[in-house]
């Protein structure tokens, strides 16, 4: 066993949301431990790493990080019909492990303490002389806290401690040799891959991300979708695995204790995509921190109040519950009704929306601008009364994934 340690805060999880948040409260004066399993923080990398350009509104990074930007993506239904789309932000394409290290080196240069590949294995309210302590124990160490942060992911323990078992689609993706254009990305949808969809992603240097989110036989799906695109052996560099998480839990606040990143569900349905979600949320978790400690209020209360239910967690929960219903609407389209919803897509008006409205981030505005639109109808009504019918279904599927 190792020496016991002690600090205002314990982050379970050195990656994007531990690294990040960490460097955050760190510069405002609070001792930091980051408990992260890996030996090298991001390494594997599990990202297919493509985000807005929202990312740099957000936070200041390397410009290095971002090593690709594309403007179109095509949509490919099962029976191969294509329609491509002008994305209007131009995408970045990120160095995901750079990312990921960029904030661990920051947050270790101004004192945060990494216990590098450690697993922390549970947590502990004590009270001594009527004082409270967070004991946190890995496999080496026990460390005293004031409070503790799940930072730990899809699979996160502090939120299972919280009786919070997330739902999470496995993935698998390979960095290969792809010939495909630097500026367009592909996405494949198969109904019986039912749940997610397959990716490309141009790194930008003849290298391509290739993935596949799916819910049953994901190997061999997966298996299938790289040899359909022609990938041999030899052209595979690595491969990964990882869990994308669907939906959002009822409860990210507990006594000493808040969820942040994907241990707290902030992860879009649609597309998978959690990485700039999770970069605003870390603000608002940052402020609460440093309030917690002001007042010296670690409380339930304090952090259902101030974090769970602030506006700006409230808003990013209203975004991700309205791409989870987007989600339950396409998975609930036949393979028709599908291609009916491309031919949509596949409108001139369409495309002039989505460029001046279309927002991978925040949909609703583009979904808006659509119905509004009486000369789009026609291609909307033909799929509207098989949506309707579904209406039962679609919200029952809506209301189980959004109490858990
Ligand atoms: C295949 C795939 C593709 C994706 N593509 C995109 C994309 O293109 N764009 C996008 O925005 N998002 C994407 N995402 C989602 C994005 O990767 C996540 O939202 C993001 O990584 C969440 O960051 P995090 O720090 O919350 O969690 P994670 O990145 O999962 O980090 C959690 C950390 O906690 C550590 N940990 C877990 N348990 C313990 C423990 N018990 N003890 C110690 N350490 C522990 C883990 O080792 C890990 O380092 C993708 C996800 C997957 C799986």
């Amino acid at each position: 066993m190792e020496s016991d340690i002690s600090c205002d805060v314990c982050i379970i999880g050195g990656n994007i949301a531990g690294s990040y948040l960490a460097y955050n409260i760190a510069s405002n004066g609070l001792s930091v431990v980051v408990v992260e399993q890996n030996r090298i923080p991001g390494v594997p990398m599990q990202c297919a790493g493509i985000v807005s350009q929202r990312l740099t509104n957000i936070v200041d990074i390397d410009p290095s990080i971002i090593i690709n930007r594309v403007d179109t993506a095509w949509l490919i239904s099962e029976n191969g019909k294509k329609v491509s789309v002008s994305i209007r932000d131009n995408p970045y394409i990120l160095d995901r492990v750079k990312l990921d290290q960029y904030f661990y080196h920051k947050a270790e240069n101004i004192g945060v303490k990494y216990l590098l590949g450690e697993k922390f294995s549970k947590y502990e309210i004590h009270t001594k002389n009527g004082i409270e302590i967070v004991q946190i124990t890995t496999k080496k160490r026990t460390i005293n806290a004031q409070m503790i942060v799940g930072c730990d992911g899809p699979n996160s323990l502090v939120a299972k401690l919280h009786g919070i078992e997330h739902k999470l689609i496995p993935a698998m993706q390979i960095r290969a040799f792809f010939p495909q254009p630097h500026n367009s990305v592909r996405m494949y949808f198969k109904k019986k891959w039912k749940n997610l969809f397959g990716w490309v992603i141009p790194e930008g240097n003849g290298i391509c991300r290739i993935g596949l989110g799916c819910k049953y036989n994901l190997r061999t799906s997966f298996q299938g979708f790289i040899t359909d695109l022609n990938i041999t052996k030899s052209e595979i560099i690595e491969k990964f695995g990882g869990q994308i998480l669907i939906g959002y839990p009822k409860k990210i606040a507990f006594h000493r204790a808040i969820l942040l990143g994907d241990a707290a569900g902030m992860v879009k349905a649609t597309t998978g995509g959690g990485i700039n979600t999770l970069l605003k949320a870390s603000k608002t978790a940052k402020e609460v921190i440093l309030e917690a400690f002001s007042r010296n209020d670690f409380t339930k209360r304090f952090f259902i109040t101030h974090y769970q239910h602030s506006s700006e967690i409230r808003r990013l929960k209203m975004n991700i519950l309205l791409h989870y219903f987007v989600r339950v609407i396409m998975l609930s389209l036949t393979q028709e009704e599908y291609e009916q919803s491309m031919l949509l897509l596949h409108q001139p008006k369409t495309r002039e929306l989505l460029l001046k409205y279309g927002d991978m981030d925040f949909p609703i505005k583009f979904i808006f601008k659509m119905l509004l639109r009486v000369d789009l109808w026609r291609y909307i009504i033909k799929i509207l009364p098989s949506i309707l019918n579904k209406v039962p279904q679609i919200l029952q599927e809506f209301l189980d994934i959004s109490k858990y």
